[in-house]
């Protein structure tokens, strides 16, 4: 197709109205045609008045989006996830600044010209540690669409497009098919370290596959206008397309990095040689490093410096202590604790949990080496042969979880209606 062209020439007239460019202030050239900035603008209008019902749908304006302060934005997610502050903190501001940014579209004045770069972020750390949790829970608090993608099934099918695709179909379902709110949604991508090549020595055999995915992600990082199918999939090729702009999209990566550790480890004992290369050689490759993330880290990691550049944020989430597990079952808004509780109530029953039977479920969660996440599963172990039971007593007042139940699936200890005195009931 011909370039096209502004053009100001006398001679040149609209092919769809006939005005003359001295007419208009600009005049684009196709190949052989002409159209004049009144025709564009009409036939957007036109456009945009016979879209397709998905798109049509009220659009939302940021005006009406009440932002919260990064401070605000900690002390909600502090309701939600244990410890991890600083990439609380990191997140917080990230946001605020990511929303920020949208809402400065509609700024004028002398700062008019400057454009503020997207803050997509990065988040490192162990499995099970919140990564996914924080992402939830932002978008939570935000109110806005979120989506969760993983980026091994992208690796799978080679080069993006359409899975591409496919993640902001899922974030379009996510918002009810209202494209606008879609437009402002979150991407969480999960397991983003496996998409980098496996070895950072110059090898001559690339891991074609996981950059190819990198440089597909590029442009949806970045801000690209993506034809959406709005069912999702290659199933229904007949529908029409949504576009979704990923401008402001915000995304958020996160992964394990295994590995990662060595790589901060060897730069940082390198780096301290000559000065204090004592120091440097006790430092000891391990997850505790990663806050001490660079860029050039990642790069060695296998990720491509075009990728890196465009999730300008990185934050560092810490293995979690016996305490924080603790702490999880019991201090969040929905912790698993108060969901069991709940759950009594319903029964008319009170429900306690020893310490130390939650101490077990730890012991147990930090067995299986996947975070916080195999808390939920091994309580769910010990409490389901107690859930099977309770509805079928009666006179039950109160139901204590002891170390027991979770260590070997002993009886709990129940104290009975008008019973002061705590025993032990036969089943
Ligand atoms: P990952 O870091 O692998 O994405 P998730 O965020 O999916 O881990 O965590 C798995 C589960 O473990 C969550 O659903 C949540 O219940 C619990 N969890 C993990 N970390 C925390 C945390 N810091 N605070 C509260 N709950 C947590």
């Amino acid at each position: 197709m011909a370039k096209n062209h502004f053009i100001q020439h006398d001679d040149i007239h609209c092919s769809f109205c006939g005005r003359a460019s001295a007419e208009v202030t600009s005049m684009i050239a196709g190949a052989g045609v002409y159209i004049c900035d009144i025709c564009i603008q009409n036939s957007v209008e036109i456009l945009r008045k016979n879209a397709h019902p998905y798109t049509q749908q009220k659009r939302a304006t940021f005006q009406d989006f009440t932002l919260l302060k990064p401070s605000e934005l900690k002390r909600a997610l502090d309701q939600y996830v244990v410890g991890q502050d600083e990439a609380k903190q990191a997140m917080s501001v990230a946001v605020y600044n990511h929303y920020k940014r949208i809402q400065s579209e509609s700024l004028v004045g002398h700062l008019e010209e400057v454009e503020i770069e997207k803050s997509n972020i990065l988040l490192i750390g162990p499995t099970g540690t919140g990564k996914t949790l924080l992402a939830q829970t932002l978008a939570r608090i935000l109110d806005v669409p979120l989506t969760i993608a993983d980026a091994t099934t992208l690796t799978e099918a080679g080069y993006v497009g359409d899975d591409v695709e496919s993640v902001l179909s899922h974030l379009l379902q996510n918002a009810d098919f209202d494209a606008a709110r879609a437009e402002r949604g979150i991407v969480y991508i999960d397991e983003i370290d496996k998409i980098c090549r496996k070895s950072d020595s110059a090898s001559i055999t690339r891991d074609v596959s996981g950059e190819g995915v990198q440089q597909g992600l590029l442009k949806m990082l970045e801000g690209t206008v993506a034809g959406v199918p709005p069912r999702g999939g290659r199933k229904h090729p007949e529908q029409p397309l949504v576009n979704i702009n990923t401008k402001n999209i915000l995304f958020i990566c996160g992964g394990a990095f295994d590995g990662l550790e060595r790589i901060i480890a060897r730069r940082m004992k390198t780096s301290t040689l000559g000065f204090t290369a004592e120091e440097g050689a006790h430092i000891e490759a391990n997850v505790a490093l990663f806050p001490e993330v660079e860029p050039d880290d990642l790069l060695k990691f296998g990720f491509i410096p075009e990728f890196i550049g465009r999730l300008p944020i990185i934050t560092a989430l810490e293995p979690l202590s016996d305490e924080a597990m603790l702490d999880i079952m019991v201090s969040p808004k929905n912790a698993l604790v108060k969901q069991y509780q709940k759950l009594f109530l319903m029964e008319g029953i009170e429900l306690e949990f020893r310490t130390e039977a939650l101490q077990i479920v730890v012991e147990k969660a930090k067995q299986r080496k996947t975070g916080a996440r195999g808390l939920r599963s091994i309580m769910e172990e010990a409490m389901l042969p107690v859930m099977y039971k309770i509805p079928d007593m009666k006179n039950v007042r109160r139901c204590i979880i002891t170390r027991g139940v979770v260590e070997h699936g002993a009886e709990p200890e129940y104290l009975l209606m008008f019973d002061e005195q705590l025993r032990k009931v036969a089943s």
